[in-house]
């Protein structure tokens, strides 16, 4: 082991769980406590004021110069009473991450003092210096400015010692330079498409809100063993690295006793993530090794959205609290399962109901089954769009490329959900649905009753996309992905989808046929024409690549082509008509898309580069002269040593290190050549098919040494390391 490497793993070995400050009291006397919620706004605000702002968040009306004033001097007050000397618009960036630049309160007050200021204006809205921030052309096309303006739907909150408030990010043009504008304008669609169609079932619907529980999965990587890594930590993810002897075979980390250091990590997170209002609620350990989730209950999107993004960024302060470094990399391991962020995905009213679970009524249930149909047409109809909107560079691991299941996003609806459409389908009444004294689904009228019984939907973890009994769930999110991008194309598809629904049965009620029957007829072509979607068997499996093709879904497996989705005809039309993105705006954020791709996978390349230039080869020759050494040493002494198999190892040696030196300057000749390109699409496609393509067979030789090498000079941590140290 190398020297280095010794002390880290002796480090990793010695590392206590690190003592947390035990929270006071209990989770409901601190929960929220750095939120700017009701019970400080009632507090901090004059009761006109509260109301007001209520008003705002609630039914978006628009906010007056002295209501904007009024607040911020109450959420200055509350700040500064909270440990708070600055303040910030948080914002979303198409960078993924999330944006901050503070300001001290603090301000000159013109006689050799300072004052405390923050006024309405601050608040509603600010002009980041933001020409660095990904714009995909917009900024530079038009105007260079960028606004960032206040959203009061999601609370402010506090972190350390900022209060952070969180905005949308925009062109000074009006287009959207980041994930919360066109997610906002998403929720506006599918709120006003989905109250339509309610109100064919209940006149009292006035709202419907769509909900997200999100499952964040993660790595944790002990920081020194992590710190010996330069590509974990430029990149992610391993490039480089033998699988360990032992890994998930034994399927024993999943749902196991979880390790003491990590323990303390979970609840110093869980403890902060409650005072700021996230509602953590479940942890384990996942399937590979130091591989665990957390997930908070659900909440409407766009808070949960939030909350997710700042989950992300404190999850990386806590971890470095407690010696270890999280990995929210898709892929940081090869061989070994990778991390998603799978969305649960609900839509309910305002009248209390979740329009995707079964109901009690007849006519509740009319309009459960009318929502689920509506749900699986739009996911076939946009089947390659919404795997546009969770691939990258780095979730294609999970979806896509070598070990990863294929790219085809289907539906799974269990056995007995599947049947009643079946039956729906083929039914010619316009029999009623409903249910049994005992919960339990029928569809009267027909022979051979389908039940379903509420909690009982089986389960299916292969699919990307799986109907769960009250909710979808929505599983090839990537781990370190904005939430975002995913949410705002299911719920503009399904808005949309929705809204030709709505048009199609009024156009046959008005041609005088009746409402029950209308929509019955109309569910009955969506669920034929939406059929291909729906699969329950493995989706992981080589059949279902052929049988998706024969079904016309979208195979498509290079990451740049399936971003072409986006710029399709029928999306374009979607976005616009359903007011989420313009023309312009998809086109600039399918621009940054490509370009992130590229930068990743020139990033990749470079690391992979210098680390088998300078860290690979040098140690294995080191070993090969030791080699070298030892066989002339032999051949001096004579005396019938045979040296054979040292010299068969000095040519195994010599072998690999060859190679490896032909691959990493065929990498970077594909690199040069691919960086001359100009359009971003090309490149990134370039980049996909010539530079990508390099990388398996450099690490197939590196992984070759790490088995041959000297163990004692080896300079990397190993996988047994990385993945069993905790
Ligand atoms: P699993 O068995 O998949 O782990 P959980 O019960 O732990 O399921 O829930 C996973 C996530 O789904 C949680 O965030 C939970 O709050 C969320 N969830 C539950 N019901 C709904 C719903 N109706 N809409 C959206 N999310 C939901
Ligand atoms: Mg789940």
């Amino acid at each position: 082991m190398s020297l280095l490497r010794f002390k880290m793993v002796d480090a990793a070995i010695n590392h206590t769980a690190v003592e947390v400050k035990a929270p006071s009291g209990r989770p409901s006397d601190y929960f929220g406590e750095l939120v700017f919620g009701h019970e400080a706004m009632k507090k901090y605000l004059s009761k006109a004021d509260y109301k007001a702002l209520l008003d705002t968040m609630e039914n978006g009306s628009p906010l007056t110069r002295e209501l904007a004033d009024g607040i911020a001097a109450g959420m200055k007050q509350w700040a500064m009473d909270n440990g708070a000397d600055h303040y910030t618009h948080w914002f979303q960036p198409l960078t993924g991450g999330t944006a901050e630049k503070h300001d001290a309160f603090a301000e000159p007050d013109g006689e050799g003092g300072v004052l405390e200021e923050f006024s309405g204006k601050l608040l509603v809205q600010q002009e980041p210096d933001a020409s660095s921030f990904p714009n995909g052309g917009i900024r530079n096309t038009f105007e260079a400015r960028g606004y960032s303006a206040w959203d009061p739907a999601s609370p402010a909150f506090i972190v350390d010692t900022t209060l952070c408030i969180p905005t949308i990010f925009i062109a000074y043009t009006g287009e959207a330079l980041d994930y919360k504008t066109p997610l906002l304008r998403s929720l506006t669609a599918i709120d006003r498409a989905a109250t339509e169609v309610c109100r064919y079932f209940d006149k009292n619907v006035g709202r419907v809100n769509s909900f997200l529980g999100w499952e964040q999965e993660y790595f944790l990587v002990d920081e020194g063993l992590w710190a010996l890594r330069p590509d974990l930590m430029l990149t992610g993810r391993t490039l480089m690295g033998h699988e360990s002897a032992k890994n998930q075979q034994l399927e024993d980390h999943y749902f196991g006793a979880i390790p003491t250091r990590v323990i303390a990590f979970m609840r110093d997170l869980e403890y902060e993530c409650l005072k700021l209002g996230i509602p953590v609620k479940t942890r384990h350990n996942e399937v590979a090794p130091n591989q665990f989730e957390l997930a908070p209950v659900y909440e409407p999107v766009n808070q949960a959205n939030d909350h997710n993004q700042l989950l992300m960024t404190i999850m990386d302060k806590i971890a470095r609290r407690h010696h270890f470094r999280v990995l929210l990399h898709e892929k940081p391991f090869k061989g070994i399962n990778g991390s998603g962020k799978h969305n649960n995905w609900s839509l309910g009213t305002d009248t209390g109901v979740n329009l995707l679970a079964p109901g009690k009524t007849p006519s509740e249930n009319l309009q459960f089954i009318t929502f689920l149909v509506n749900v699986i047409s739009a996911v076939h109809r946009h089947n390659g769009l919404l795997k546009a909107a969770i691939m990258s560079a780095t979730n294609a691991h999970r979806l896509g490329a070598n070990e990863a299941p294929p790219a085809i996003i289907s539906t799974f609806l269990g056995a007995q959900v599947s049947a009643v459409l079946d039956k729906l389908e083929n039914s010619k009444s316009d029999a009623a649905i409903r249910f049994d004294a005992k919960n339990i689904f029928k569809m009267s009228g027909i022979s051979h009753i389908p039940t379903l019984l509420m909690d009982n939907t089986d389960r299916n973890r292969t699919s990307p996309f799986a109907f769960t009994g009250n909710r979808f769930e929505f599983r090839a999110v990537g781990s370190s992905d904005n939430c975002a991008e995913a949410m705002i194309v299911l719920n503009t598809a399904v808005a949309n989808e929705l809204s030709e629904f709505k048009k199609a049965v009024d156009a046959k009620i008005e041609a005088g046929v009746k409402k029950e029957k209308a929509i019955y007829e109309e569910l009955r072509r969506m669920i034929k024409e939406s059929k291909p979607i729906r699969f329950d068997g493995n989706g992981y499996s080589d059949e279902w690549k052929n049988e998706a093709s024969r079904r016309g879904l979208d195979c498509e497996t290079s990451t740049p082509l399936i971003f072409d989705r986006y710029l399709d005809r029928s999306t374009i039309q979607m976005f616009s008509d359903m007011g989420v993105l313009t023309q312009i705006e998809i086109e600039a954020r399918t621009e940054v898309k490509w370009e992130t791709y590229t930068k990743k996978i020139q990033i990749e390349g470079r690391v992979l580069g210098d680390l088998a230039m300078n860290h690979i080869v040098p140690i294995a020759s080191k070993y090969e002269a030791m080699l070298l050494d030892k066989v002339y040493k032999m051949s001096q002494i004579g005396g019938g040593l045979d040296a054979s198999s040292d010299i068969a190892l000095i040519k195994m040696i010599q072998r690999h290190t060859a190679a490896i030196q032909t691959g990493v300057s065929a990498l970077i000749d594909a690199r040069k050549a691919a960086n001359k390109i100009e359009g971003e699409r090309t490149k990134a496609i370039c980049y996909h098919d010539t530079v990508a393509v390099c990388f398996d067979e450099i690490r197939r030789h590196i992984d070759k040494l790490e088995e041959i090498v000297d163990d004692q000079i080896w300079p990397l941590p190993k996988y047994r390391e990385l993945l069993f140290l905790r």
